[in-house]
């Protein structure tokens, strides 16, 4: 069929209501198209649901030749090659999955595809080069580009090997698109892929219709079952492992009556496209599942993202809620997050190479300190992304109810000591015993009521010990040792001499007796 004009002086206003449907560009979309369409490379920031695609997918049918689009994913790109076909624009896969490579690349030849969409291992190959030099090309555009910046989050080597290509086809424009890249990260994609640092577009990252609450992790089941019942509206629950993911949606699901799904890697495709329909198609339907589950989907009315763990940064939360609320209506996201989370999360630091280790443990500080701050998160959401934001959001936890700030310094100090007195190897239920002066057999069999730090913490300040060790823990001062012992760490030392003072949120009152680790 013949594919939609090019017509290099048609107003981009025209085949956007005639293609796509839409009457008007969203947010900065406008300006990287002018950048695009007049062959400019460019780097475009913008969140999730922005409406990235929108920005090569225009300039390709309006310039001259194909346009080529580098994605990591066949799911991605089977799901963008059907909504570009639905609107009639003439677009191909060159993928493992596909089986019509022979008439693709005889379409390409002929000029007869605005968009192709192929994977960086593939892109990167020479015969697809040569295939490349036997059409004109209107543009490359490289999707989730942070993949190529070791910096990021989400490093895929595939991407720096896209290099050579890019430099052999030097005249054509390319457009990076990514959701998450902080500055460190922008810096290396434009150095990465050739991109002037005129050509950097950051769109807003202000979700204002998302409301964020963090909290620890009292009783996950007991949790996300008052979610479940105070919102009605469809959900995702991520959890941190497929064990997890069946676990929940069974048990939510006969808890709750509610209709509960069940997406990860594991499952047979069959049964995991169907779910992703059924949650799609559905008002009411929430889905657990791990982080595998949400790139390229589109569904505007998702009232709610859970985390039932820590997401690996501040970037992936950030995507991750960020599926919430794209219609613009009122949505929640709500982390729950337990201190033996940070705990594994800076164990694994240890199995890494020096040069990964450092960029990790940064990033885990940097979520460390959203999930630890008694301030604004969107505040320091927006701050992480670059933004210069207000002190206060007013829709917020924090915001709407503003915890207590405790000075923990003297507290810390007496813990911390606690913790180095007695060898660096014994749990929190130990070590609160000592400080606490309790009558125990085990604590005197190894003269623990010998030491100075026996008895030393008062009883009104023994319930903040938890909450206090969790805050130690997720800031590094306190690390897990081999045997589920505690082990000082990080700035420990100048939180023990005094260097450094410890601020926390005062926890609120516990209305029942503890009931940590019943569903944890
Ligand atoms: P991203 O890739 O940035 O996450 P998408 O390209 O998937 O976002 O677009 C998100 C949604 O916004 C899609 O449903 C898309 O059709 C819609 N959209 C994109 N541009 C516009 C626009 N100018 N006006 C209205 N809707 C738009
Ligand atoms: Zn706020």
């Amino acid at each position: 069929p013949p594919g939609p004009a090019q017509d290099l002086t048609l107003d981009p206003l025209v085949p956007l209501r005639e293609t796509f449907g839409f009457s008007g560009f969203r947010g900065r979309q406008a300006e990287v198209v002018e950048r695009v369409l007049a062959g400019q490379s460019t780097l475009a920031v913008m969140p999730t649901g922005a409406g990235k695609s929108l920005t090569y997918q225009l300039p390709a049918i309006m310039r001259e030749g194909t346009c080529v689009v580098i994605s990591p994913l066949i799911a991605l790109m089977h799901d963008q090659l059907r909504s570009a076909r639905a609107n009639g624009i003439r677009a191909a896969t060159l993928t493992s999955a596909d089986a019509d490579w022979r008439e693709t690349q005889d379409a390409f030849r002929a000029g007869a595809l605005d968009l192709l969409y192929v994977a960086p291992e593939r892109a990167s190959q020479p015969a697809f080069q040569a295939l490349l030099e036997s059409a004109p090309i209107a543009l490359f555009a490289i999707d989730e580009a942070h993949c190529v910046s070791e910096w990021g989050h989400d490093f895929r080597p595939d991407y720096r090997a896209l290099r050579p290509l890019l430099e052999r086809f030097g005249d054509v424009p390319r457009l990076a698109l990514t959701a998450t890249a902080d500055a460190h990260t922008r810096a290396d994609i434009l150095a990465q892929l050739g991109i002037p640092e005129s050509g950097l577009i950051i769109a807003g990252f202000d979700r204002p219709n998302i409301r964020y609450a963090i909290r620890p992790r009292e009783s996950l089941m007991r949790q996300l079952t008052q979610l479940l019942e105070d919102e009605p509206g469809p959900g995702i629950i991520y959890a941190p492992t497929r064990k997890k993911v069946e676990e929940l949606a069974q048990r939510l699901s006969s808890q709750t009556g509610r209709n509960v799904l069940s997406y990860h890697a594991g499952l047979p495709p069959d049964e995991r496209a169907d779910n992703q329909a059924a949650f799609v198609g559905s008002e009411d339907t929430v889905i657990v599942a791990t982080v595998a589950f949400g790139m390229g989907i589109d569904k505007p009315d998702v009232r709610f993202v859970a985390h039932a763990g820590i997401p690996k940064s501040i970037e992936a939360y950030y995507q991750e809620t960020g599926r919430a609320g794209r219609d613009g209506d009122p949505s929640q996201a709500i982390m729950l997050w337990g201190a033996e989370d940070f705990a594994r999360a800076r164990q694994r630091l240890f199995e890494m190479d020096e040069g990964r280790r450092q960029g990790e443990s940064q990033r885990l500080d940097a979520l460390a300190a959203l999930v630890e701050t008694a301030g604004c998160r969107r505040a320091v959401l927006l701050r992480h992304f670059g933004e210069n934001p207000p002190e206060t959001c007013g829709n917020c936890d924090n915001c709407l109810d503003p915890p207590d700030v405790i000075d923990a310094t003297e507290l810390a100090r007496k813990l911390l000591s606690a913790v180095y007195r007695t060898g660096q190897s014994y749990g929190f239920g130990h070590i609160q015993k000592v400080l606490t002066g309790a009558d125990d057999e085990r604590v005197r069999q190894r003269g623990h009521d010998q030491l100075s730090v026996f008895g030393i913490v008062e009883r009104d300040e023994a319930p903040l010990l938890r909450p206090l060790t969790r805050a130690l823990q997720a800031r590094g001062h306190l690390l897990p040792t081999d045997h589920g012992g505690l082990a000082l760490g990080g700035d420990a030392r100048a939180v023990l001499v005094g260097e450094q003072i410890i601020a926390m949120a005062r926890p609120p009152a516990r209305k029942t007796g503890s009931r940590r680790g019943q569903a944890n």
